[in-house]
């Protein structure tokens, strides 16, 4: 049997329309302002650089191993005393992440060792085919400061790969020299 109309429901129903039309609207204008996005928002990746401009990705894959989605793809490589582009001995010569594929999860900066893999704020990556959708080490990589020196390029003088890890080397190279060892 349907139940009666209740009078006093209907009119609450207004009451919170009637409510609504006083409060601010909050109608963000996107595209013309895009507006601020939370402060640790998942958006595009970056891969880092160290102060002199050496990359800090080593190729070692962990960021793809930990991808739930599959969507990162790294071919690493020897660095060459001819030709360095990271501390130590490997880097990442080739490096895509797939933004089809993408979940925004963050599970491969947790797993970077080295830090080389972060996310930024940026979040406007739509696009109208699926091969622009693959971002390649030109779009990741942070751009080059204007103390840094483009690689491939050597080690800070007398510096190791573990002086790069602890944040010893600076653009004017190393800034904290280790005791030698007796
Ligand atoms: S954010 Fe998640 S889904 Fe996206 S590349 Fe990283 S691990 Fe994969
Ligand atoms: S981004 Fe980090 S985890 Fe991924 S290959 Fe480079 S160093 Fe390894």
């Amino acid at each position: 049997m349907p139940s009666k109309p209740n009078f006093i429901d209907a009119v609450a129903g207004f009451g919170v329309t009637f409510k609504a039309m006083f409060q601010k609207p909050i109608t963000e204008e996107y595209p013309e302002k895009p507006g601020p996005t939370a402060t640790h928002y998942h958006g595009r990746h970056q891969l880092n650089r160290y102060e002199d401009g050496l990359e800090k990705c080593i190729g070692c894959e962990l960021c793809a191993w930990a991808c739930p989605a599959d969507a990162i793809f790294v071919e690493g490589a020897d660095n060459t005393e001819a030709e360095r582009f990271s501390p130590g001995e490997r880097y990442g010569r080739v490096y895509q992440i797939n933004y089809l594929r993408c979940i925004g999860c963050g599970l491969c900066i947790e797993a970077c060792p080295t830090r080389a893999l972060t996310m930024t704020n940026d979040y406007e990556m739509a696009d109208d085919n699926r091969s622009d959708l693959i971002y390649g080490k030109d779009k990741l990589l942070a751009p080059l400061q204007p103390d840094m020196t483009p690689p491939p390029h050597g080690m800070a003088e007398g510096s190791t790969d573990e002086d790069y890890y602890r944040g010893n080397v600076t653009a004017d190279g190393l800034a904290t020299p280790r005791e030698p060892v007796l």
